[in-house]
Formats: structure tokens, C-alpha cells, sequence
């Protein structure tokens, strides 16, 4: 299951560099509208510059991961592999490529969550919502592009609730209540079970500490000094999370992420 829901760009039509909009504050080469190709993609939806984005600074290009949305939508959506010879159906397709980004998004998280609560109704729910998140990428494409997901994400984020709840430390006073840990320092420090959820990380050091059961579900890592940090039993990250951090050789992160190859050895 996991292995569908990691990129595999070499099967994509480089959905992300069309159907986004993008800014060059957010580290993309460039403003762009949602649906107009980036400048740098080539016409075998390769990007003309994979190897010096780095060199460029562009975080965000470097960054973005689709959740394995963008070689779905392109084996179930076009036969022919190219949005370019659907052109009457191209605002489709980018429309499904962001429902399945969010179908993906929802399964990656129930796929961890599921391993991390040993209540059977709460399994049962999570078997359900991951059924119905199959049933519904599989929905011919006029249907999928209608699909209204606000009811599905309640449910989902209903079991994370319920999830982090149980995991997170008890220890009031120790407790983090504010979302805001902008350049916050907390070198060296023991976060155990400490839950970061939709907290504003960016900047913060995180080196040296202690993060086991630490959750970050949609906490903004991006340039989170992560070094010397072992994350490899945190809880709900993603590899975007990872990729928009600052890492080296012995940081350590979870088995089912890939180590970026931009942090220093
Ligand atoms: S949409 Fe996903 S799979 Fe496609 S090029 Fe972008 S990151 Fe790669
Ligand atoms: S620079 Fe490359 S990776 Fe970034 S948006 Fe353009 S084509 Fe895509």
C-alpha cells in the first residue's frame, strides 16, 4: 500500500509542474498559474534542470511530493500517458490530479494510523475509510472531478483526533499549547509524545532532541533544523515534511521515508 502513495515521477506526466500554482516566494523558478506548464519542463515531462535545483535554491520544487496522485492520475486517467493530446480535457484531469492528491493524502495518514491503535473499532474504521478512498479513485473520470470530499476528510480527521489523542503525553505540565514554534530553540531537548500538529515549525531546531511518538501531523518543518535528530518513531510525517527540512548523516527518520539527497553527509 505504501509503495503506491510514494512519487514515481518516471511514471507521471509532470502533473505537479502544470497543474499547480506556484510561486517563486514558495521556491518555484517562477509565478505560474494553475494549468500552465513550468518553463523548465521538457516535452518528455522531465524537468530541464533536475540536477541544479539545488544549486537554484528552489525549496519548493525540491520539497513537493504528490503522494504518488501524479503517476495515478496519469495510468488511470490517460491511456496515452500525456495531458497534452487530451487537450479538451486537461483542466479535468488537473482538477482529479488534486482529488486524488488529497485521496492520497488522507490514505497515507490512515495507512500509519492504523498501525498505531490497537482498538478494533477504531481498525474497523480505518479499514472502511481506506476501502472507500479506493472505491472512489477508481470512479470514472467525470465522476471523480465532481467528487465532494468534506465529509470523507471529517472522518478521517475524526480517527487522527481520536489517535493523537491517545498517543500524545498526559504530562500536563509539560504540555505545548500553542501552534506557534516559529525559530523556536529546543536543542537537545526531550519531545517524547510531545504533539507539533498543524504547528507553524518553521525555523525551528529540533537538533539532538528526542522525538519518539512526537507527532507532526501537518506541521510546517520547512527549513526545521532536524540534525542529529531522531525521528525514525515520530509519528505522522510525510516526506514533504522531511524534504523541507534541514537533515544530515545522522539524522534519522522513519522506515517508510527516503532520505533527501540534498542534506549534508
Ligand atoms: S505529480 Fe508527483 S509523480 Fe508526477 S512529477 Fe510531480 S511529484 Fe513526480
Ligand atoms: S523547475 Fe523543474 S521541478 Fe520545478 S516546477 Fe519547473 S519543471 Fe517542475
Amino acid at each position: 500500500m505504501i509503495s503506491k502513495l510514494k512519487i514515481d515521477c518516471k511514471k507521471c506526466s509532470g502533473l505537479c509542474c502544470v497543474a499547480l500554482y506556484c510561486t517563486k516566494t514558495d521556491g518555484f523558478p517562477a509565478n505560474k498559474e494553475a494549468g500552465t506548464p513550468c518553463k523548465h519542463l521538457d516535452s518528455d515531462f522531465c524537468c530541464k534542470i533536475h540536477s541544479r535545483l539545488a544549486d537554484k535554491n528552489y525549496k519548493g520544487c525540491l520539497a513537493y511530493d504528490c503522494f504518488g496522485a501524479g503517476q495515478r492520475t496519469t495510468q488511470l486517467y490517460l491511456p496515452d500517458g500525456t495531458w497534452k493530446a487530451n487537450s479538451e480535457q486537461k483542466d479535468k484531469l488537473f482538477q482529479i490530479f488534486m482529488i486524488v492528491y488529497q485521496l492520497h493524502q488522507m490514505l497515507w495518514y490512515l495507512v500509519e494510523a492504523f498501525t498505531l491503535t490497537s482498538d478494533e473499532l477504531l481498525k474497523s474504521t480505518i479499514d472502511l475509510l481506506i476501502y472507500e478512498s479506493g472505491q472512489m479513485v477508481q470512479q470514472p473520470m467525470d465522476h471523480i472531478a465532481m467528487l465532494d470530499l468534506s465529509e470523507y476528510r471529517l472522518n478521517v480527521n475524526n480517527v487522527l483526533k481520536q489517535i493523537s489523542t491517545d498517543i500524545s503525553s498526559k504530562d500536563t505540565s509539560n504540555q505545548f499549547h500553542a501552534l506557534n514554534y516559529l525559530g523556536r530553540n529546543f536543542k537537545k531537548a526531550n519531545l517524547d509524545r510531545k504533539n507539533f500538529s498543524m504547528s507553524l515549525m518553521i525555523a525551528a531546531n529540533l537538533s539532538g532532541c528526542s522525538l519518539w511518538k512526537t507527532n507532526f501531523l501537518g506541521a510546517d518543518l520547512r527549513d526545521a533544523n532536524i540534525k542529529n535528530a531522531d525521528l525514525s518513531n515520530s509519528i505522522f510525517l510525510t516526506q514533504m515534511q522531511i524534504n523541507s527540512a534541514i537533515g544530515n548523516s545522522y539524522t534519522k527518520i522513519p522506515i517508510n521515508l527516503t532520505r533527501p539527497a540534498t542534506w549534508e553527509k
